[in-house]
């Protein structure tokens, strides 16, 4: 019988790191999840009944310790939503940094190979679009993004140069906007800021004209992009997201329109540095693995609004 593989999640209790879980447990694998819960919360595994997954509270910015054999590292952890890494922007710095370097020095030692999830961030606010992995971006090194736009750009040359002097088995995927189940109501994206207000009948803030474009990703669609990236063997960056393109006035717009809400629209001023336009060539991920993403954004959001509906009445609204 071949062993049951062992994968390390890091950020399994947040929204895209717990998905992952329930998809690796869902294909057989041990699951160890490890968290600090600085903007997971342990709602989102509860529904977990697999004797195969363990939680571990763990701060990645402190050494790991695990034990037992370990074939995969996933790590997600990083707080993701600039209201957080607004309010944490040391702690964020430090994440993509230290956490980085500790959790890819875990995978060196445990032999295991290693997949950062990286961002679109990376490529700041982009001058050629769509982006492709080529690019390299245009970031201003000193603004309020910047926190997190440079520590995932430095995470990802930690992971390269792990790779290249030490020989560690690396992924890096760029992970473009993503929504779903298990996003916080009021982690201030807009997605679920927009789907809250909509259900509550309250304006929806659209910052600036609304003109800005993003493009969005079902998380099921994602997470099988992460999987199928970590188990081929391509170690350059990889794009990762929906091309499908959207003004933020029309996806406040569609929210509306699906919800059935009595909202509006007011306009507020645009966070510095908000990127004008964003949206993967997800061609190189395609030629590569096969993948693109299967959900359409109306589909993705009605499931989306179906579940903060159910969350909105709970104390996990809060
Ligand atoms: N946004 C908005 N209203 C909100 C939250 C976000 O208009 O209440 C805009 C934000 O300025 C950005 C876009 O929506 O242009 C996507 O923002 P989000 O925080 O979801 O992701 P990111 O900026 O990281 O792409």
């Amino acid at each position: 019988m071949t062993q049951e593989k062992v994968s390390v999640v890091t950020g399994a209790a947040g929204f895209i790191g717990s998905h992952l879980c329930d998809y690796l447990l869902a294909k057989g694998h041990r699951v160890i999840g490890l968290d600090n819960l600085s903007t997971g919360t342990l709602r989102n595994l509860e529904h977990i009944g697999s004797d195969r997954f363990v939680y571990m509270n763990i701060d990645i910015t402190e050494f790991i310790e695990i034990h037992g054999p370990v074939d995969f590292v996933y790590h997600m952890a990083s707080p993701a939503s600039p209201i957080d890494y607004l309010q944490i922007p040391l702690h964020t710095l430090k994440v993509g940094a230290v956490g980085t370097r500790n959790a890819i020095g875990m995978a060196k030692w445990k032999r295991a190979r290693f997949l950062l999830a990286s961002t679109s961030e990376v490529y700041g606010d982009p001058e050629i679009h769509p982006q492709q992995e080529d690019y390299w971006g245009n970031v201003n090194p000193i603004g309020p993004r910047s926190v997190y736009d440079e520590a995932k750009r430095y995470a990802e040359t930690t992971t390269m140069a792990y790779h290249r002097q030490q020989g560690v088995d690396t992924r890096i995927v760029r992970i473009f906007n993503t929504y779903g189940p298990r996003m916080r109501p009021f982690d201030g994206r807009a997605v679920p800021t927009f789907i809250r207000q909509a259900l509550e009948d309250k304006h929806l803030t659209v910052f600036g004209d609304g003109g800005q474009t993003r493009s969005f990703c079902y998380i099921s669609d994602l997470v099988e992009g992460i999987y199928r990236v970590m188990m081929g063997d391509y170690r350059l960056p990889v794009n990762l997201g929906n091309p499908a393109e959207y003004t933020i006035r029309q996806l406040a717009e569609l929210i509306i329109k699906l919800t059935g809400s009595k909202s509006d629209i007011i306009y507020q001023a645009l966070p510095t540095n908000d990127p004008r336009r964003r949206r993967p060539d997800i061609s190189l991920v395609k030629k590569l693995t096969g993948w693109e993403p299967t959900v359409p954004v109306e589909e993705g959001l009605e499931k989306t609004i179906d579940w903060f509906n159910e969350c909105l009445k709970t104390d996990f609204g809060l």
